[in-house]
């Protein structure tokens, strides 16, 4: 009678302990009606613009990079290693350049991913292009992302300027010096956060609160008719669109600054993935895939390295 009340406290604990392996590493399914829309026919047309004036080339840096294992990215139990890279991106265009993230020092490097292996170079390079962009915007408010904008000083004194939501501006200060909006930020008047606006010809950024509060996505209708969406930290690999599966609980509830909007994320990753189905050409651009990213140059899609001078900007067009 006593070993059959051991065994059956035993069973108790073992169903315990694998609901709690379920509920926080294994459970991604995606909502089947997400609430998330993208509606890419409004994006095409707030994208159009004079070929002229939209981008001709993306290129990239990465300024930082670590190994994780799968499961820290993905739900489910894979523990092989995947690669977070920390990309930054610039379009090229004669209307001028648009960065999108800048990026961090190492100094923010150090004090927020202290596992990652900083590229000196590479920064040094994505500093440059900041200074000479027309145009800077942001995926959302982590240091990865952001934290160059904490130090800055000044950007070409023709910028159209940074476009920042709100919620975005909001998080500049935790990686700036001082814990201050640097000076030429504070007078900065925010970009709505409720609707897509157009940032860059071509370019417009969509809001999706989920990751943060001031996370977007860009969709880029490039001059050559090409098609691209910049989907930030909506999605780390493109194998979350591949498997459908989002990132685990104890990922989005414990190891981020502050626990991420599982619902709101999970249904932006089902709209992505009913898009990438209806629309097989649109190139999808996570911020941290090295291996996707590595594939798209090797299709021709994307250019590594910011070494060029900046484009100069047309000076008969002001406003995007
Ligand atoms: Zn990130």
């Amino acid at each position: 009678m006593k070993l059959v009340k051991i065994f059956a406290v035993l069973g108790v604990i073992v169903a315990l302990l694998a609901g709690a392996v379920f509920h926080y590493f294994m459970d991604g399914a995606l909502p089947e009606d997400p609430e998330f829309a993208i509606n890419i026919e409004e994006l095409r047309e707030l994208a159009e613009a004079p070929s002229e004036l939209r981008p001709t080339t993306i290129e990239y840096e990465i300024v930082a990079r670590r190994d994780v294992p799968k499961l820290g990215t993905q739900a489910g139990l894979e523990r092989s290693p995947i690669t977070m890279a920390r990309a930054v991106f610039r379009l090229r265009s004669e209307w001028g350049d648009t960065m999108i993230d800048v990026g961090m020092t190492d100094a923010t490097r150090q004090e927020f991913m202290a596992e990652d292996v900083f590229e000196a170079e590479a920064m040094e390079r994505v500093t440059a292009a900041v200074a000479g962009a027309r145009s800077i915007v942001v995926t959302h408010e982590h240091p990865d992302h952001i934290g160059l904008l904490g130090q800055i000083e000044s950007i070409r004194p023709d910028a159209d300027g940074i476009l920042l939501t709100a919620e975005q501006l909001a998080g500049i200060p935790k990686f700036a010096d001082n814990g201050e909006l640097p000076a030429m930020l504070a007078g900065l008047k925010p970009v709505s956060s409720d609707k897509p606006t157009v940032v860059a010809p071509g370019v417009v950024m969509l809001p999706a609160a989920g990751h943060t509060p001031g996370s977007v996505i860009f969709f880029v209708a490039m001059a050559d008719g090409r098609e691209v969406l910049f989907l930030g930290d909506t999605v780390w690999n493109m194998s979350n669109i591949r498997d459908a599966l989002g990132r685990p609980r104890f990922v989005q509830q414990f190891l981020m600054p502050e626990p991420e909007d599982r619902g709101a994320v999970y249904d932006q990753l089902a709209s992505v993935i009913a898009l990438a189905e209806r629309e097989p050409d649109l190139i999808m651009l996570p911020s941290h895939d090295e291996d996707n990213i590595d594939g798209l140059v090797k299709l021709g899609l994307l250019s590594h390295q910011m070494n060029s001078e900046p484009e100069p900007a047309l000076q008969a067009e002001t406003a995007p």
